[in-house]
């Protein structure tokens, strides 16, 4: 706190940890050193990064690359185009990296990266230039054996394919230096539905531990993105009741759960045309402006949020419980302040922590650089197999935890990712 009292979004997440890992610090007092450089980032790179607007104009952003921690493997996590993009929004979400990492069970250390660059209403050539000039700088820190960034919000197939095709220019290699690419050049099968799926299928463990079914579980979602659009695609496979959608604008409700013919409509809107919610269309779906999902007049069992940090303060936990929520599938990264989650604790919500629930979009990343380093592509089914034996080890991991100390599963998640990563530096010396 000290060192960077401005940088609330990594004290968040700093904290979060900390109070999870107070059992574990008491029976062993060794970690306490190691916990103490595990807040510090290995490496943290800031850069300029300039390009030419269709109108001639030189415009300038800020980049960043924060490499965390190579204590288990090469640095990996995504890169965030958003305009709220900070050095503390890139710390949290490295921190937070390099738990979600450990416990994928694959040997991958945790880093993070992005701009303030808002890609949202620039053309094609705006967005190419610019990942090539944030490219430009980011290839000399970055490879296939040391750091492999993906996308994030803001990064999907276009902006991952412009970001490659620099770096493949600038290094005249083709190796896996990044994840989330196509198909034709390197990609993974079941890379664009992981983390959705993999967060539902973390939802089927929890309820097979209670003995429920998911089947007629009613769902509110928050996001339309990339996370958000395959957890509602597999909740609708799986038969649950998906009653909401939203996006920054606002939020869509469907009172008898979205089929799958208006989930392709809301993929068209936010992938294809890239525009807002506002526009969806079905008689009996509902559009609200400038509210987030919560606020919707209904009951369910299941929330997954989907869209951004801090999306569920106190009094959205609060009115999550009234409407009869008993289960929360983090889908984004920290999207529930600390309040939110002691009142989600308090209610006997379960809570899925984000580092586990959301880990299996990283997870097939990782099973996405085997295939690159072996030169070899995976069927879907293939890959399918291998996400729900990860997801079913994290929880087999968080859930071990939780027992052994007597804590939630969110606390479990986090024990059982810290103590992989603590043991690895307490082997690898004073580095
Ligand atoms: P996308 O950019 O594909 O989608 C983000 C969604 O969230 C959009 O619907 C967007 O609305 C909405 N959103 C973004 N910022 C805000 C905001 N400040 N307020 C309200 N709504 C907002 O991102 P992803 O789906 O990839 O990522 C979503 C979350 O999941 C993030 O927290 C990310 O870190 C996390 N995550 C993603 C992984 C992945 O594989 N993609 C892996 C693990 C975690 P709009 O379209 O209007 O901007």
């Amino acid at each position: 706190q000290a060192r960077d009292p401005e940088q609330k979004e990594f004290l968040q997440a700093v904290e979060e940890v900390l109070l999870s890992l107070k059992p574990v610090l008491a029976k062993h007092p060794e970690y306490c050193a190691v916990l103490e450089r595990m807040c510090e980032p290995e490496r943290q790179i800031m850069f300029r990064v300039p390009w030419l607007d269709d109108a001639g104009n030189i415009r300038v952003n800020r980049g960043y690359r924060v490499q965390f921690s190579s204590a288990i493997g090469p640095y990996k996590g995504g890169l965030r185009f958003h305009p709220t993009v900070s050095l503390s929004v890139i710390k949290f979400l490295g921190f937070e990296q390099c738990f979600k990492n450990a416990l994928t069970t694959l040997p991958m250390g945790g880093g993070k990266g992005g701009t303030d660059f808002d890609p949202k209403g620039k053309s094609d050539n705006e967005v190419m230039r610019f990942c090539q000039s944030f490219m430009t700088e980011l290839h000399r820190h970055i490879g296939s054996t040391t750091d492999v960034p993906a996308g994030d919000i803001g990064v999907g197939g276009r902006e991952i394919g412009f970001l490659y095709g620099q770096y493949k220019r600038l290094q005249n290699e083709f190796t896996g230096v990044l994840t989330g690419k196509a198909m034709e050049w390197g990609g993974s099968n079941i890379r664009p539905e992981a983390t959705g799926y993999g967060a539902v299928y973390f939802g089927l463990e929890i309820l097979q531990d209670k003995g429920e079914d998911i089947k007629g579980k009613r769902c509110f979602i928050s996001g339309s993105g990339n996370v958000a659009q395959y957890a509602a695609e597999k909740l609708i496979q799986l038969g649950a009741v998906v009653l909401t959608l939203s996006d920054s604008t606002g939020y869509v409700y469907e009172e008898d759960g979205f089929t799958m013919e208006q989930l392709k409509q809301v993929m068209e809107i936010k992938n294809v045309k890239r525009a807002s919610l506002k526009e969806y269309s079905s008689p009996t779906g509902v559009y609200v402006a400038g509210q987030r999902c919560w606020n919707v007049d209904d009951k369910a069992h299941i929330a997954l949020p989907c869209a951004t940090q801090n999306e569920i303060e106190y009094e959205d936990a609060v009115k999550l419980v009234n409407k009869g929520v008993a289960m929360v599938l983090e889908g984004a990264n920290m999207p529930s302040t600390n309040d939110a989650i002691a009142h989600f604790h308090k209610c006997g919500v379960v809570l899925a922590a984000a580092k586990a629930c959301n880990a299996g979009g990283v997870a097939v990343s990782g099973l996405e650089m085997a295939q690159n380093a072996c030169m070899s592509t995976w069927s879907s089914e293939q890959v399918d197999e291998r996400l729900k034996v990860i997801m079913h080890d994290i929880f087999a991991a968080s859930s071990g935890a939780s027992k052994e100390y007597g804590v939630t599963l969110q606390e479990g998640a986090n024990i059982a990712g810290f103590e992989k990563i603590a043991k690895a530096m307490i082997a690898q010396g004073c580095v």
